[in-house]
């Protein structure tokens, strides 16, 4: 494959050079293509500059904005809030717009600059302005993102896709299929085991909580223990049936309805027990992935993290390459120290950067990503695979997120496939039970359903599909001159 010329303007200098690189290769490994340096001046494919003059022998010029990034970069030098006081509208949906491209002399410009929107999604600048709770969780009532379900379009993965279609526009040849199998897209099914064993003298409590004395029915046979959450064997049924197997997140520190009461709600089960220790047997032997749940205050101490990824480990007899926050708990001042820790404890993959309350995707991107850590102006080797949808946002959540579940959720499909992503979703390992939980599992069966008859989605594990992605990514990688060295060339650092 013809790797893609890139020439970047030197006037944007080295003050953002590792950001504006970092952004590069998501938009690149994204397409599928490698790329080697150019000049504006000679012939390229892509230039990136603030002066579309220059740039008179390129096919695709995109118009930088040096303010945009010198003021982001300012500030986080100065040591301010990543983007205080910096109003930058990115979900006005000028993305859309038909003159946001025009064709001049052969050449097509883009008079917005993309590469930092996709910067300041992915990396979550807003965030620091937007209330939290005591969780973390942000809250983004009365912002465009929910008025406007902007986190529904995937904004910065749009932004990747349409550019590839542009690529392909000036006569360059398709890059490298971003799936395998000839798919155009990819799904998995994940499962948080929270609460497989029920309390039973409080669950029927919830239950009455949450349906009111229509649940009294279900409420009681929980109480005589005709109804439970161990739920695994009907999920297993579930998968067998459209042969996709899933991932189970464990958590493996045992909490107490004591210490739930105090603020840590870890769950209360112990994954050394031996009816857990054949649990893992019969996921295993069914294709299914093993995964870390790590618990509450796992991001606060690397150790503790450690601990319980070795005792998951240990007890289910495999390696354990993938993670998810239990109640999404990651670090609320700074989610990139928990990804750093991710990446020190040697994970391929986490799938902890969403929102707890609201459908779609976090940082605007269904494809996976290797995150930026800001702080060290550095690409992170844990892969971000983002979670699209947890179950109880379309039940628990129905103001936040409007609409009918199916559709929703059929929307958010088509969306991930126009984009050629990946629709990652999270439903609770207990909720497959149509008096406890009326229409939950219905979902899900509906929703596979969908994407199976669809048949341009590849749906594996999302161990599998880690591996896949970071391969694919290497193999690009190792194909490309490292944006450092175009960085350098055309900023004039380095040798
Ligand atoms: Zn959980």
């Amino acid at each position: 494959m013809r790797p893609l010329t890139i020439a970047i303007d030197p006037s944007l200098g080295n003050p953002f050079a590792p950001e504006i690189s970092w952004t590069w290769r998501y938009l690149l490994t994204g397409a599928g293509y490698p790329w080697r340096i150019g000049f504006c001046h000679e012939p390229c494919d892509i230039a990136y500059t603030p002066d579309p003059q220059c740039a008179r022998h390129a096919r695709i010029v995109i118009r930088a904005m040096p303010h945009y990034w010198k003021r982001r970069t300012l500030m986080r030098l100065a040591g301010a809030g990543s983007a205080d006081g910096f109003v930058y509208p990115v979900y006005a949906g000028e993305h859309g717009n038909d003159r946001l491209i025009t064709n001049e002399s052969g050449r097509l410009i883009i008079h917005r600059d993309i590469v930092f929107d996709v910067f300041w999604l992915l990396t979550g600048q807003e965030e620091t302005h937007f209330p939290k709770n005591r969780h973390g969780h942000v809250d983004l009532t009365g912002t465009p993102y929910l008025e406007d379900q902007t986190l529904r379009k995937g904004l910065a993965s749009g932004i990747g896709a349409r550019f590839e279609r542009l690529i392909g526009e000036t006569g360059i040849p398709p890059g490298e299929p971003r799936w395998t199998h000839g798919k155009r897209a990819a799904a998995a099914l994940s499962h948080d085991v929270d609460y497989p064993e029920v309390v039973r003298w409080l669950e029927p409590l919830r239950v009455v909580m949450r349906q009111g004395v229509r649940g009294l029915p279900a409420a009681l046979d929980v109480l005589t223990g005709k109804r439970h959450h161990w739920q695994f064997d009907s999920w297993l049924a579930l998968e067998r049936a459209f042969d996709t197997p899933s991932v189970f997140y464990f958590v493996a520190r045992q909490g107490s309805l004591r210490e739930y009461a105090l603020g840590t709600p870890d769950s209360f089960y112990d994954i050394r027990a031996p009816h857990f220790r054949r649990l893992f047997r019969t996921l295993i032997d069914a294709g299914c992935e093993i995964g870390l749940h790590s618990s509450y205050h796992a991001y606060a101490s690397i150790e503790q993290f450690a601990r319980e990824k070795r005792l998951l480990e240990e007890v289910a007899s495999v390696p354990v390459v993938g993670n998810r926050h239990h109640y999404w708990h990651l670090d609320p001042a700074n989610p990139e120290a928990t990804l750093a820790i991710h990446e020190q404890l040697g994970f391929a993959y986490d799938a902890s950067l969403t929102h707890d309350r609201y459908i779609g995707w976090r940082r605007g991107s269904c494809w996976p990503y290797f995150p930026l850590l800001q702080a060290e102006r550095r690409e992170l080797r844990t892969l971000q695979l983002p979670t699209g949808w947890m179950d109880s946002q379309l039940f628990l959540q129905r103001a936040a997120n409007p609409g009918s579940p199916n559709e929703v959720l059929r929307a958010l499909a088509d969306q991930t496939a126009a984009q050629g992503g990946l629709l990652l979703v999270n439903v609770h390992d207990y909720v497959f039970d149509e008096a406890l939980f009326p229409g939950w599992s219905a979902t899900v069966r509906h929703l596979w359903e969908y994407l199976v008859a669809r048949g341009d989605f590849w749906m594996a594990t999302p161990a599998a599909i880690a591996a896949h992605w970071r391969h694919r990514y290497q193999r690009l990688l190792a194909a490309s001159v490292d944006f450092t060295n175009i960085c350098g060339a055309a900023f004039g650092i380095g040798s």
